[in-house]
């Protein structure tokens, strides 16, 4: 098999056994980020000198003698919404043009301190706002399985990079689907942690009660080894849980025999694409000859998800953006009037259009006369949605249903109807509203095209969702399938 679709473990074994060096490696991934990205759009900046580096820096210690750390070595590509010292850092957002931060978010500080090799920053939507990376201030983002569709979003770029074999894996963050979505689009694996699992320091905001950063990879075993490096507690951040963290790598391997399985109907049945569905419902059928144990469980207030998050979010968004005034970061226009000219025309020419349309949905939504409608509204919702899952984990270890009511739409589909763009995210928002892990696994393929089942649990069992998720991966062969590029 060729370099750069084997999994990190598996490298990492080649690696410790001389069979390759890490700077083969990154080559390889380098080589294939050269010879792909026109075409994908991946990568907004690619940071290959510093990335041989690194890797010649792993190959001393092993010519040294000495045991590298598991992920060692290993080609990562990181969402360009992460702070990285002395890179450019954009959001996907021409109003961070020329911003240079000058720190490192914390699980860039862990990655690093692991010996990864950085191979650059990713494609995404727009400070993280869509589900489709067409949001993105620079260019859109293909899909390896088929380049006139999108990636998803917003991690669209990462997911594309692991998919196409640009990176090993990747980093994501995931607000309301943004890492689980486009993975399952692209037929990776995706996380979205816990609320509080991982370290938000560094992370640029968008909706500060709903980020988490996670893992994008091929396989399951992949995404428990990057959950190691990056979780955690962490004292910049003062939403980082406290406490330790488990070894995610001891729940691989695990039987399934036993495990309550609940299927929310509300998730399977209205606005699912039938293919889609008959992916799910033949991936169930694998959990069930492990031994598994499934049921339809209801979750009452999905409905109310979507409106409940677009306003959260973007009430929240709308504060976190006010930042972006062309005084401490980034763009700025030239030759003003004065101050307020310079606000007003620095963030009309700076923020694109999905952008300014939520900054706008948010003020509103929180401004004088409205806060007790919409807003507060909105959080007693999520309160209603945190209660239906608490209820449902009562009885189920996890619940399962699709990642995406979709498969990989085409490019241009949705872009000039918000609310169809916005319905993409039906079955992933729920999630983050009520703060806890879901993982999107490679399930099967529609009309060519990958699909993702998302499988969710209690807050910080993690190491749950890995041990039914790497059960269901030993059964099938789906996350082996790579893209004709
Ligand atoms: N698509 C959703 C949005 O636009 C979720 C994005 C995300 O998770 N960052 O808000």
């Amino acid at each position: 098999m060729e370099l750069v679709y084997m999994t990190a473990h598996e490298l990492h074994r080649m690696l410790s056994a001389r069979e390759i060096s890490a700077e083969e490696l990154c080559r390889a991934a380098l080589d294939r980020i050269e010879k792909l990205d026109g075409r994908l759009g991946a990568f907004i900046t690619v940071t290959g000198d510093l990335a041989l580096d690194q890797a010649r820096a792993v190959d001393r210690r092993i010519a040294s003698g000495e045991e590298i750390p598991p992920l060692a070595g290993i080609p990562v590509a990181v969402k360009d919404v992460i702070c990285t010292e002395g890179i450019p850092t954009t959001c996907g957002s021409r109003i961070l043009s020329g911003f240079v931060p000058p720190y490192s978010a914390t699980v860039i500080e862990k990655i690093l301190a692991r010996g990864m090799v950085m191979v650059g920053k990713t494609n995404m939507d727009e400070f993280a706002m869509g589900s489709s990376t067409e949001n993105s201030g620079f260019f859109p983002a293909s899909n390896p399985w088929d380049t006139d569709r999108v990636p998803g979003g917003s991690s669209g770029g990462s997911a594309v990079a692991v998919a196409a074999g640009q990176a090993v894996v990747a980093l994501g963050s995931d607000t309301g689907g943004s890492i689980r979505q486009p993975a399952s689009m692209c037929g990776v694996v995706g996380m979205k942690p816990t609320y509080g699992a991982v370290s938000r320091y560094g992370l640029v905001a968008y909706a500060s009660s709903l980020d988490q950063i996670g893992p994008i990879s091929r396989d399951v075993a992949d995404c428990a080894l990057v959950l190691n490096a990056i979780s955690g507690h962490d004292p910049l951040d003062s939403t980082s849980a406290p406490g330790d963290r488990p070894d995610y790598t001891g729940f691989l391997n695990r039987e399934i025999k036993g495990i309550k399985i609940g299927v929310p109907g509300e998730y399977m049945g209205e606005g699912i694409d039938p293919g889609v569905r008959e992916v799910i419902g033949g991936a169930l059928k694998v959990l069930s000859s492990l031994g598994a144990e499934i049921e339809e469980v209801s979750l009452p207030h999905s409905k109310y998800a979507i409106p409940a998050y677009y306003l959260i979010a973007t009430a929240e968004a709308s504060s976190n953006l006010a930042r972006y005034d062309g005084v401490s970061y980034g763009y700025r226009v030239e030759d003003p009037k004065d101050v307020v000219d310079m606000y007003s025309r620095t963030r009309s020419r700076g923020f694109g259009t999905e952008v300014k349309r939520r900054i706008m949905l948010g003020t509103y939504a929180l401004s004088a006369g409205y806060y007790d409608a919409y807003y507060l509204k909105a959080l007693k919702v999520r309160t209603l949605i945190k209660q239906d899952f608490d209820r449902a984990f009562e009885k189920f270890d996890v619940l399962i249903c699709p990642a995406s009511p979709t498969t990989a739409f085409r490019k241009g589909e949705k872009m000039d109807d918000p609310l169809q763009m916005y319905l993409s995210d039906i079955t992933t928002i729920s999630v983050n509203l009520a703060g806890i892990p879901g993982i999107s696994v490679p399930a099967g393929f529609s009309g060519g095209l990958p699909v993702g089942m998302q499988i969710m649990g209690r807050p910080f069992a993690e190491g749950t969702l890995l041990q039914v998720a790497h059960a269901f991966e030993r059964s099938t062969d789906h996350h082996k399938k790579f893209p004709e590029l």
